[in-house]
């Protein structure tokens, strides 16, 4: 469908003709698409965010050691259904609520946002580090959204807690991250607390 046609000067250099090009009228055309997708092998983990007061977090691991570079187990924050080491098939398991979240880097980003982000560009980012209860670092980190007023204020240490989309969309953005003891009044607008992960 088509949203905005807008008028582009012929000087306007994004698109050039081959032939005649004084002549042209262009316009640049804003357009939206619908379409259906599956998050396929994915769904646990967004069934898991999508569950508002409920939610929790899954993650996925690879215990076929003698298949990855280093011999050990491999342990993915952000699902993979398959290991990328190895190409094993991965096992899921829920990060219990006293995984602690540490805030390791952070960044920001107006491009290649997702559709669910285009409201809020820039999209600010901190890139999560997970410790299971028994200290076991997750291998890999999480980016997760942070309010921008977070954002300017989060260091690399601080403690983060996810809280959850109250109307889920099921979407990435289901999720998004708070320093640890903020208040409830001062969450992202229309996010909730998880019972399983109290901030
Ligand atoms: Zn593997």
């Amino acid at each position: 469908m088509t949203l905005e046609d807008r008028f582009l000067p012929p000087q306007d250099k994004s698109y050039k003709p081959s032939q005649n090009p004084d002549e042209r009228v262009i316009v640049e055309r804003r357009a939206s698409i619908t379409y259906k997708k599956s998050y396929g092998g994915m769904s646990p983990y967004f069934q898991g965010i999508m569950g508002g007061g409920a939610a929790v977090l899954c993650y996925t691991s690879c215990a076929n050691r003698e298949g990855h570079d280093e011999p050990r187990v491999i342990r993915y924050q952000v699902p993979r259904t398959d290991c990328p080491e190895c190409y094993e098939r991965t096992r899921w398991d829920t990060l219990p609520g006293a995984t602690r979240f540490f805030v390791e880097t952070k960044s920001t980003a107006v491009t290649l946002a997702g559709i669910s982000f285009l409201n809020r560009l820039p999209v600010t980012v901190a890139w999560i580090r997970a410790v299971l209860p028994d200290g076991t670092e997750l291998d890999t980190l999480a980016a997760g959204m942070v309010e921008i007023e977070d954002y300017d204020r989060l260091v690399r240490g601080d403690e983060l807690r996810p809280v959850f989309r109250q109307d889920p969309r099921a979407s990435a953005s289901d999720v998004m991250w708070v320093p640890r003891g903020t208040p409830g009044d001062r969450f992202p607008g229309g996010y909730i607390a998880s019972r399983h992960y109290p901030v």
